[in-house]
C-alpha cells in the first residue's frame, strides 16, 4: 500500500531503501533493500491508499470508479487531435490528486472542476464537451457566454500553442 512500512520478506526487518522505482498501470513497482539484512527484494506498491466515495448531486453515495471518469473525459475527447497518452495522463494525474487529497468523500462536482480545469489548458472542444454535461450550463445562453469567453481568451492567447477551436 502507498506509503506503507514495506516488511523484509527475508529477516522480517521493516526498514528498507528504495533502490529502483517504476510506475505501472495501477501502481509502483520498487526495488528495496533491506538495511537490516541487505536483502533486496520488490514490492507492488498500488495507487490506491483507501476507497474514495463520490457524493452526487441527488445525495447517494457511490464509490469512485476510474473507468467511468475515463469514460466521461475519452467522450469529451472523442476525435480531438491530442497526442497519444495525452487522456491516460490526464486521467492519472486527477486519480492520483483524489486519492493524495486524503478523503474520502469527495462530491461529484468537485471531480468535474479537476477535470474542467484541465480539459481547458488541453482542448477547447473537449472543455466545452466536458463543462456542458457537468456544469449542466442552464440554458444554452450559458453556454454561448462560456463559448464567446474562451473566444475571446483565445484572441489574447493566439500566440500560444493551443489546439484550434475552430477547424481552419
Ligand atoms: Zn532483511
Amino acid at each position: 500500500m502507498w506509503g506503507n512500512v514495506m516488511k523484509c520478506p527475508y529477516c522480517g526487518g521493516l526498514d528498507s531503501k528504495v533502490v529502483d522505482s517504476r510506475s505501472l498501470d495501477e501502481g509502483v513497482r520498487r526495488r528495496r533493500s533491506c538495511s537490516v539484512c541487505g536483502a533486496r527484494f520488490t514490492t507492488y506498491e498500488r495507487v490506491q491508499p483507501h476507497n474514495i466515495f463520490v457524493a452526487k448531486k441527488d445525495g447517494r453515495r457511490e464509490e469512485f470508479n476510474r473507468d467511468k471518469l475515463s469514460a466521461g473525459i475519452r467522450k469529451a475527447c472523442e476525435k480531438r487531435p491530442l497526442p497519444t497518452g495525452t487522456i491516460d495522463k490526464l486521467i492519472d494525474n486527477i486519480e492520483t490528486e483524489l486519492y493524495h487529497s486524503g478523503k474520502t468523500e469527495i462530491a461529484s462536482s468537485v471531480i468535474g472542476d479537476l477535470v474542467i480545469q484541465r480539459l481547458e489548458k488541453l482542448d477547447h472542444i473537449a472543455y466545452i464537451r466536458f463543462a456542458s454535461v457537468y456544469r449542466e450550463f442552464a440554458d444554452i445562453g450559458a453556454l454561448k457566454q462560456a463559448v464567446d469567453m474562451i473566444m475571446g481568451e483565445r484572441t489574447l492567447t493566439a500566440a500560444t500553442n493551443q489546439l484550434p477551436l475552430l477547424p481552419t
